[in-house]
C-alpha cells in the first residue's frame, strides 16, 4: 500500500484515478481548489479512512508525506482556463514547481498530466512525442499550452538537476461521467444540448478533427506510467480513433434520440484543426492501449448527464 497524493482530484479525471487507487488498496489524499472540481465527485469516498480531502490551491507550497504525486490540478476546458488566465499559468508554473519541490524533498515520484495541446496546432499528424509542436506563444490558449510546456520543462530539469523521478503523460481529449454541465468542451456541451433538445453547437464547419478517449482507459494509461519502471516519458495517451466535430454531432444525437438542429458558431481563435495521437511508445513500453470505443463511451457519458439535468 502507498501514499498517493492526487492534485485536482476532485476534478473529472481526478476523481476517476481515486477511485481507481483507492480500489488497489492505496492510502488517497486529494487536494483540490474546487475551481472546476466538485466535492460531489469524491463524496462516496468521505468515511473511507483510506481517503483524505484537503481544500488547498497548489500555487501555495505545501508539506506533505507521500510515495507519489499525481499533479493533475489546472482548469482543462478552454472557457475556465481562459476565465483568468494568469492564474492558469501561476497553476501550471508554480503549482508543478511546489509539487516537484515536495518530491524532491519526500523523494516521492512525480506524474504530471501534460496535454496533446503542447503540440499546439499540429503539422505532424499523428502526433509523436518526439514533434516539438506548433504552438502560438501570445494567443488566447497560450497560458494553457505554454503553461503545460513549462511544467514538463520543470519535471525535466528537476529530474537531471535533482534526480526526481518523474513521469510525464501527454494526455488527449478524454471524456466520460463527472465532466461538469458547464465545461465547456465539446463532448458535455454536445450531450447537455442534445439531452435539453436544444441547437448543437458547432464552432466553424465542424470539419476540425479531436479523438476521444474513454476515462477509464485513459486512467488505466497513466496507473501503468506511474509504475513504468525505466522509462519516464513524455508518452502519449489517447484513443487514435479520430472524428469530425459533425461526426460527433451526429453520433451523440443519434445515441440520445434527441431531436436537436445544428447551429454553427465562430471558431475560438487558434483552435487545432486536427489532432490524433500516435500511441505506439504506449503499446510498446506500457503494453497499454484503449479498450472502449467512442460508441460504447457515449451511452453512460449520455446516462451521466441525464442524471445529473433531472437531479437540478
Ligand atoms: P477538471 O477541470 O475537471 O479538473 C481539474 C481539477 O483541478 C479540478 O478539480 C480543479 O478544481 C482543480 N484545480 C484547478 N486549479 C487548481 C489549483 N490552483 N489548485 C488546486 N486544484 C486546482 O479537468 P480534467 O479534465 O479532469 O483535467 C485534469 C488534468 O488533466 C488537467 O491537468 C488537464 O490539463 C489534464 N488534461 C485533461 C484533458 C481532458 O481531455 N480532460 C486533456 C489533456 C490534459
Ligand atoms: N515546496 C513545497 N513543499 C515541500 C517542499 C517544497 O511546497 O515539501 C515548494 C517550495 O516552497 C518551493 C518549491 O516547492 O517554492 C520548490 O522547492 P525547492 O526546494 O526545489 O526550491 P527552493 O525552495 O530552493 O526554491
Ligand atoms: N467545439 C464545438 N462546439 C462546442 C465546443 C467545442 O464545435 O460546443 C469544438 C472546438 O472548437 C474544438 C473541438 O470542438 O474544435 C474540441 O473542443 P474542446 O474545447 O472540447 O477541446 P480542445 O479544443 O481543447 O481540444
Amino acid at each position: 500500500m502507498k501514499r498517493i497524493l492526487v492534485t485536482g482530484g476532485a476534478g473529472f479525471i481526478g476523481s476517476h484515478l481515486v477511485d481507481s487507487l483507492l480500489a488497489q488498496g492505496h492510502e488517497v489524499l486529494c487536494l483540490d481548489n474546487f475551481f472546476t472540481g466538485d466535492k460531489s465527485n469524491v463524496a462516496g469516498h468521505l468515511g473511507n479512512p483510506r481517503f483524505e480531502l484537503v481544500r488547498h490551491d497548489v500555487v501555495e507550497p505545501i508539506l506533505l508525506e507521500v510515495d507519489q504525486i499525481y499533479n493533475l490540478a489546472c482548469p482543462a476546458s478552454p472557457v475556465h482556463y481562459q476565465f483568468n488566465p494568469v492564474k492558469t499559468v501561476k497553476t501550471n508554473v508554480l503549482g508543478t514547481l511546489n509539487m516537484l519541490g515536495l518530491a524532491k524533498r519526500v523523494g516521492a515520484r512525480i506524474l504530471q498530466a501534460s496535454t496533446s495541446e503542447v503540440y499546439g496546432d499540429p503539422k505532424v499528424h499523428p502526433q509523436t512525442e518526439g514533434y516539438w509542436g506548433n504552438v502560438n506563444p501570445i494567443g488566447l490558449r497560450s497560458c494553457y499550452d505554454e503553461g503545460k510546456r513549462l511544467a514538463e520543462t520543470l519535471m525535466m530539469d528537476y529530474h537531471r538537476s535533482n534526480k526526481v523521478d518523474v513521469r510525464i503523460v501527454r494526455i488527449f481529449n478524454t471524456y466520460g461521467p463527472r465532466m461538469a454541465v458547464n465545461d465547456g468542451r465539446v463532448v458535455s456541451n454536445f450531450a447537455v444540448q442534445a439531452i435539453k433538445e436544444d441547437p448543437i453547437t458547432i464552432y466553424g464547419d465542424g470539419k476540425q478533427t479531436r479523438s476521444f478517449c474513454y476515462v477509464d482507459d485513459l486512467v488505466a494509461g497513466m496507473i501503468a506510467m506511474m509504475e513504468a519502471e525505466e522509462f519516464i516519458g513524455p508518452v502519449n495517451l489517447g484513443n487514435p480513433s479520430e472524428f469530425t466535430m459533425l461526426e460527433l454531432a451526429e453520433k451523440v444525437i443519434k445515441i440520445s434520440g434527441s431531436r436537436s438542429q445544428l447551429e454553427f458558431k465562430p471558431l475560438p481563435p487558434d483552435d487545432p484543426t486536427q489532432r490524433q495521437p500516435n500511441i505506439a511508445l504506449a503499446r510498446e513500453k506500457l503494453g497499454w492501449s484503449p479498450k472502449v470505443a467512442l460508441e460504447e463511451g457515449l451511452p453512460s457519458t449520455l446516462e451521466y448527464f441525464r442524471s445529473v439535468l433531472e437531479r437540478d
